[in-house]
């Protein structure tokens, strides 16, 4: 579609079940939020619709815990998530919640739509239940012992411990959370979605269609479609939820991820009444903004449903994010390791735009990143401060001492060279952020933005305005000749300083106004058609005296929020608990933790539960060559080793130190795991992994090719 009419951009719906943290924000709240700012600057049509999803599994269980009803839960982390993302910034046209009646009904409809298509297959199952209680029993209701770790208190459906994915099965010991009681089977009706019927759609559809989609949700989709779809639940035996509309369903909801895209939906209808404009017309651009543990959900289950009922559009893109790391770990909600918005909100009064320059800055948009407070200091005293802040507030410092407090003309005789590529600078910066955004390159697009203010740090720099006000006449005013060419260096750097304030507006939304207000300009003027242009500020205009649009970061304030970290590790308390499962849905994934396992020592008697080879998949192995290695100091059993990886050279760390020396290592052919996410030793950040084999003598041996090839190919 190369110019739609209208736009409509969803962004995941969290669990209201715990507050947000910056992995929601970064995975996809903050780059819908660019998206949106943008088009509306652009003038286009545009609706961005968001909300709670306020029914499922992790709901009840934090009810549970906290002993209350699950309403009083939705209600309460419906208001704290709504107030995060409104002072962070995030321009939702309406944030609803699942739990509204037009929510309910919407969702109904449409499951009554596929049923009275014949669509559903019903199927009786035998599920866990508990006697006691006369109820059925969700993977998450079963407790028990982990066969891999020993936890004792690991769900039916995964330890939260070690990370292992789990069923029900698999738990010793198991008992229902809700009584104690040993779960029985026992036999239920459930309407079944035939997926499989929409395998060949779906394959066009994405795979020949949607090239041009992110490499991890193109390849995501891709291994889900080879691996063959299943027909998939769509309902649950539950008292909480969207009741199944149909007379023999008592006691069944509809399953959470049936009714949670839906919400978009009733989002949509809720805002406005010309919602099928934005559902039904096919010169409507629908973007799903999710975070990677949703693409399936997005991609290949909500389409195939949309498809099912006929009248919707499907979505242009789903422009997932990968997760966000913290210092180096997994964010972790159980443990508390997390930066949550709220309490950021409470320690950085007035910076939401740090948070959401360092966010976007080191955005997760190909692979996993990592978050540290080290990082987000650096950033903000060297980029926001020592580049942007810095040309804006030098400009208007200089505009007041040298141009008494006005625009100063633009004397077009005597533009030189450097004059002139400064102005084309404007259009051209212009130009690369739109096709970056319009490609959901958020980074990049930032980066180009930050660039034009360096470019312009640069030109005053080596205009010095400052040494040329010193040609002075015998009144001790510049001569005429030197007063142009500050007029014109003057008035370039203010365009330009207009010019920033469009184009970082999106991104910083509370900067863009500040600077407005600097300009005393009306918000008219960041209309995104205005960029580019040499002209935005009136010759003759006065302007107001700079306020400063960042501050420094102190290490002493970084450093708390490190030890914040820490202490929250440390504490297992109410307030860990209370942040508990808040995300199951968004930002942890069981193979997020995977890693950890790395450590655990191999035990060839043993063997890891099974796997499915989408979960083999998702690593990525690489031929390639150790170039050098060196002890690390104060670590016996780690070599810093350099790998040439045929695209790229990587600093990896392998505790293999005990059993070679690093001079017999160099030139050896290896696999790495690639795509591991990096994490911090002893001060040096390691990027993959070697595999390695064991034998019964507890000696290493390199995995390798068993010939040499070509470093950088892949391995599966
Ligand atoms: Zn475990």
């Amino acid at each position: 579609m190369t110019s739609p009419s209208r736009y409509l951009l969803t962004a995941a719906l969290p669990y209201a079940n715990g507050p947000v943290h910056i992995g929601h924000l970064a995975g996809c709240y903050l780059p819908a939020d660019i998206y949106a700012r943008f088009l509306r600057a652009k003038k286009a049509d545009v609706k961005f619709v968001g909300g709670t999803d306020e029914h499922g599994v992790p709901i009840t269980i934090r009810a549970m815990k906290e002993n209350v009803s699950p309403q009083e839960i939705v209600d309460k982390y419906y208001t704290i998530i709504a107030e995060s993302f409104e002072q962070m910034g995030i321009s939702f046209d309406i944030f609803s919640r699942t739990s509204k009646e037009i929510h309910h009904n919407t969702s109904q409809d449409f499951f009554l739509n596929l049923y009275e298509k014949g669509l559903f297959e019903e199927r009786e199952s035998e599920q866990f239940f508990d006697e006691e209680k006369q109820m059925f029993l969700a993977d998450r209701y079963i407790v028990g012992t982990c066969p891999i770790c020993g936890h004792t208190n690991a769900y039916g459906d995964q330890c939260e411990k070690c990370g292992s994915s789990l069923s029900p099965e698999q738990l010793i010991n198991p008992r229902s959370v809700l009584s104690d009681a040993i779960p029985v089977k026992k036999k239920t009706k459930h309407w079944y979605f035939p997926l499989q019927n929409y395998e060949e759609f779906l394959r066009k559809w994405i795979l020949e269609d949607h090239k041009d989609w992110k490499n991890n949700v193109y390849g995501q989709c891709k291994s889900w479609l080879d691996n063959g779809l299943q027909p998939r639940a769509m309902t649950r035996d539950s008292n909480w939820g969207v009741k199944v509309p149909l007379p023999d369903a008592e006691g069944k909801v509809l399953y959470v991820w049936f009714d949670a895209p839906i919400g978009y939906i009733s989002a949509t209808k809720e805002l406005t009444n010309l919602w099928t404009d934005y559902w039904y017309k096919e010169d409507t651009k629908l973007v799903h903004f999710i975070g990677k543990d949703n693409i399936v959900f997005h991609c290949i289950i909500f389409p195939a449903m949309l498809k099912a009922h006929g009248d919707f559009i499907l979505p242009t893109n789903v422009p997932a994010n990968e997760f966000l790391n913290i210092e180096g770990q997994k964010v972790s909600t159980s443990r508390n390791w997390a930066v949550w918005i709220d309490e950021y909100l409470k320690d950085f009064p007035g910076q939401q735009d740090v948070l959401r320059y360092v966010l976007c800055a080191n955005a997760p948009e190909t692979k996993d990143n990592d978050f540290t407070w080290k990082d987000f200091q650096d950033r903000n005293n060297s980029e926001l401060v020592a580049i942007f802040g810095n040309f804006v507030n030098r400009t208007f410092v200089l505009m007041h001492k040298l141009c008494g407090g006005k625009v100063p003309p633009l004397h077009n005789s005597i533009l030189d060279n450097a004059d002139k590529k400064m102005i084309e600078e404007f259009a051209n910066t212009k130009k690369k952020v739109e096709n970056l955004l319009e490609q959901f390159k958020f980074r990049e697009a930032l980066y180009e933005v930050i660039d034009l203010a360096r470019k312009g740090n640069k030109y005053m720099q080596d205009k010095q305005p400052w040494i040329v006000a010193k040609r002075t006449n015998d009144d001790g005013q510049p001569t005429t000749e030197a007063q142009q060419v500050i007029d014109n260096c003057l008035h370039i750097c203010l365009q330009l300083c207009a010019n920033l304030a469009i184009f970082i507006n999106p991104f910083l939304p509370f900067t863009g106004k500040k600077m407005m207000h600097m300009m005393k300009v009306v918000e008219r003027m960041l209309d995104w058609e205005n960029g580019g242009k040499l002209k935005l500020l009136s010759t003759g205009y006065s302007l107001r005296a700079p306020e400063l649009l960042f501050r420094k970061i102190e290490d002493s304030e970084v450093k708390a929020q490190v030890e914040k970290l820490n202490n929250g590790l440390a504490l297992s308390s109410e307030k860990a608990a209370e942040k508990t499962l808040s995300s199951d849905k968004l930002a942890v994934s069981s193979d997020q933790i995977a890693q950890n396992k790395n450590e655990e020592k191999n035990d060839s008697s043993s063997m890891k539960p099974e796997i499915t080879i989408e979960d083999f998949t998702k690593i990525d192995l690489k031929a390639g060559t150790i170039l050098s290695a060196e002890k690390v100091e104060k670590a016996d059993k780690l070599l810093k080793l350099q790998i040439d990886l045929g695209f790229e050279k990587r600093t990896i760390l392998s505790g293999i130190a005990k059993h070679f020396s690093p001079e017999e290592i160099v030139g050896k052919q290896v696999v790495v795991v690639a795509n591991l996410a990096p994490r911090k030793m002893r001060g040096i950040e390691s990027n993959g992994m070697i595999l390695m084999a064991e034998d019964k003598e507890g000696k290493l041996h390199f995995v390798k090719p068993e010939n040499v090839i070509e470093n950088g190919s892949g391995v599966s």
